[in-house]
């Protein structure tokens, strides 16, 4: 089977993104040999597995993080950077599949999420630079009613007072684009340079004590107590594993079942000429497609992300694969060059809400966060680093959330999510 690890990307380098162009990249850590004792052993150096690993290590835990690559390779480095509010079910939705107390109880820990995530950003990312503002665009009339009456709930029922409705002419304002019909804007959510924010995560981790191995790819873990996590030169022998693998988790088969790997991709324009002719405010914007569109301004070039694929590798021209939506969002800007283009790996489940599991009594994961993980991911990685202390709350409230298998796992699982993805996309297309 193709390992995502290496498919796309050139091993031991971020890739050739925006983000990576503009944060100053430390030099690489050095990769794990011979053994190695610790409390707590987190696989992989995303969001996830580093907030995990700061607040064991501030906790007087001893961390060794592993990546296979470097920290922040993964979907963490090179994501939409919008710091959005709730799961990336709505609230209604959760309602209707849970009962309104655990809806309840998911939107006031997806709040935590994002306060934590500011506070987090605040204290060791600052370059990560977030600004407020996340416009939800709707690209079909009949959908507006249905997100104003989600912003009526979450003010009425959930007392969320930061969502304001937008008719045609109000987004318009901010959006220069024929293609929205309305939608509502989230002055509580916002945007952020990803690259930045996990990369202050990884400092701040060291400097709380947590060990960074990069080039480490593990390829076995010996269940026990303690457990034995094996890469390809050396090994870790630990009271405590941390699976933090998202996209890329095909360690057991747990995993591999609950979340699937889809690949999504961003360009970054040229600077443009008049950025107020394509978003009047600094704000991002996702749109209502079920292949979403996101987009955002960063000094004066346009971040559009788009297209996504379901076969393990990145389609050979990305740049076609983000300008045919550009082009039908902003008509205006169809020929602006792209400086940078890049794919990246993310993980969703059936049920698009994240899979928290105790695999073994002392191997902890959370993977899938379906395209909403930029706050989600490093809160489930402080909701794992307390639960090994203990704590375990929110953790077994979050692993007790129902969720299925994919169809076929297995052979066919690829093929089959490929088939039911591209419907969806069709029905947009199409307009259905
Ligand atoms: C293009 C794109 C756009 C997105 N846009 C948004 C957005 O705007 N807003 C939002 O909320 N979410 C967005 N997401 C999703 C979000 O980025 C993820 O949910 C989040 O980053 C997941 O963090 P993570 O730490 O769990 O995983 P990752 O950041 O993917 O980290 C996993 C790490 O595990 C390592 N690893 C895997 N297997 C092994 C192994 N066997 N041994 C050692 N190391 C291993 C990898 O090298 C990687 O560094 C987007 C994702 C993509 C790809």
């Amino acid at each position: 089977m193709t390992n995502l690890l290496y498919a796309n990307d050139k091993t031991g380098a971020y890739p050739p993104s925006y983000y990576a162009a503009t944060v100053d990249l430390p030099d690489p850590r050095p990769a794990l040999r011979g053994e190695m004792r610790a409390d707590v052993c987190i696989v992989g150096a995303g969001f996830t597995g580093l907030s995990a690993a700061l607040h064991c290590a501030q906790a007087g835990l001893d961390v060794v993080v592993l990546d296979a690559q470097r920290a922040g390779f993964g979907a963490s480095g090179r994501n939409g950077g919008q710091l959005g509010s709730g799961w990336r079910q709505e609230q209604s939705d959760l309602e209707a599949a849970l009962g309104l107390d655990a809806a309840r109880t998911l939107w006031d820990m997806s709040e935590e999420a994002k306060a934590l995530t500011l506070r987090l950003i605040d204290t060791h990312a600052p370059a990560a630079n977030f600004r407020p503002g996340i416009v939800n665009a709707d690209w079909r009339a009949r959908d507006v009613p249905h997100s104003h009456a989600e912003a009526d709930r979450l003010t009425e029922t959930y007392g969320y007072t930061r969502i304001e409705k937008l008719d045609r002419a109000a987004i318009r304002d901010i959006v220069k684009s024929d293609a929205y019909q309305g939608g509502t804007i989230d002055h509580g959510a916002g945007h952020i340079h990803p690259l930045a924010y996990a990369l202050g995560l990884a400092r701040a981790a060291e400097a709380a004590g947590a060990r960074i191995f990069e080039g480490s790819a593990v390829h076995h873990i010996a269940d026990g107590a303690p457990v034995k996590v094996q890469t390809d030169r050396g090994h870790v022998i630990a009271d405590h594993v941390i699976l933090a693998t998202n996209g890329y988790s095909a360690l057991t088969s747990k995993l591999r079942a609950r979340v699937m790997p889809i690949n999504n991709f961003i360009s970054a324009t040229a600077p443009l000429p008049d950025p107020t002719a394509v978003l009047g405010r600094d704000v991002a914007v996702a749109d209502s497609k079920f292949v979403v569109n996101y987009f955002r301004m960063s000094e004066g070039r346009l971040l559009f992300g788009g297209g996504e694929s379901y076969g393990y590798r990145f389609p050979r021209d990305i740049d076609a694969k983000v300008r045919a939506p550009m082009r039908e969002v902003f008509p205006q800007i169809a020929d602006i060059p792209f400086d940078y283009t890049w794919g990246g790996t993310l993980a969703i489940t059936m049920e698009r809400l994240p899979f928290f599991a105790r695999l073994a009594p002392n191997v902890w994961t959370a993977a899938g966060f379906s395209g909403h993980g930029v706050a989600l991911a490093g809160f489930s990685g402080k909701v794992m680093a307390d639960a090994v202390q203990g704590t375990m709350g929110q953790f077994d409230l979050l692993a007790n959330l129902p969720g299925r298998n994919f169809p076929g796992a297995g052979a066919f699982r690829g093929p089959l999510l490929a088939l039911a993805m591209t419907w969806y996309a069709t029905r947009d297309r199409i307009g259905l």
